[in-house]
């Protein structure tokens, strides 16, 4: 027989806030409650979208340029195809990203996801100066058996974007 199930389409959402974390699924039970018990959003007030490795591309402008610049450009098309969004918050995780090992001679060491969500936060505020950028990290606690979310401040150093981020929202340039 066909399949038929039925939900409600949420009418003209206005997303206030774009969540950018990774798919790692051992926070997805996290990952659910976050824009409701941390950020206090509800159903339709946010777009969260979970691309391998979440904020961390954004870390490596110059290891990793066309990552980053894809990972920078996605979230500047949904700012510019949501004009209601004000503010970009960046997830990253503890227990080693499994994104790391697909850097090239890149040596992870426990705990540097802080590290590189402060540095990209600081690369999203430079291409998105209108919008307010925040940033938490779901570090490992309780021998790895939970997770608890943590404020990282944008970091001071300042990344080069690795393309011309003032000339185009475009993704296709
Ligand atoms: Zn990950």
């Amino acid at each position: 027989m066909n399949f038929r199930k039925t939900f409600r389409v949420i009418q003209n959402p206005n997303p206030e806030v774009l969540i950018v974390t990774c798919f790692d699924p051992r926070f997805e039970e996290a990952m659910d409650a976050f824009p409701y018990e941390v950020l206090h959003l509800k159903k339709g007030a946010f777009i969260l979208t979970k691309p391998g490795g979440g904020p961390t591309p954004l870390a490596y402008p110059v290891k990793t340029p066309s990552r980053c610049k894809a990972a920078a450009k996605q979230i500047m098309f949904t700012c510019n195809k949501f004009p209601s969004i004000v503010e970009v918050v960046l997830v990253s995780h503890g227990g080693k990203c499994g994104y790391y090992s697909t850097i090239p001679h890149h040596y992870y060491e426990d705990g540097m996801e802080e590290d590189d969500l402060s540095l990209g936060g600081s690369l999203m505020q430079i291409i998105l100066p209108k919008h307010r950028i925040n940033l938490y990290n779901a570090a490992l606690i309780n021998g790895g058996r939970e997770t608890e979310f943590r404020r990282v401040p944008i970091s001071q150093e300042i990344l080069t974007p690795p393309f011309d981020w003032k000339k185009s929202y475009q993704l296709s340039h």
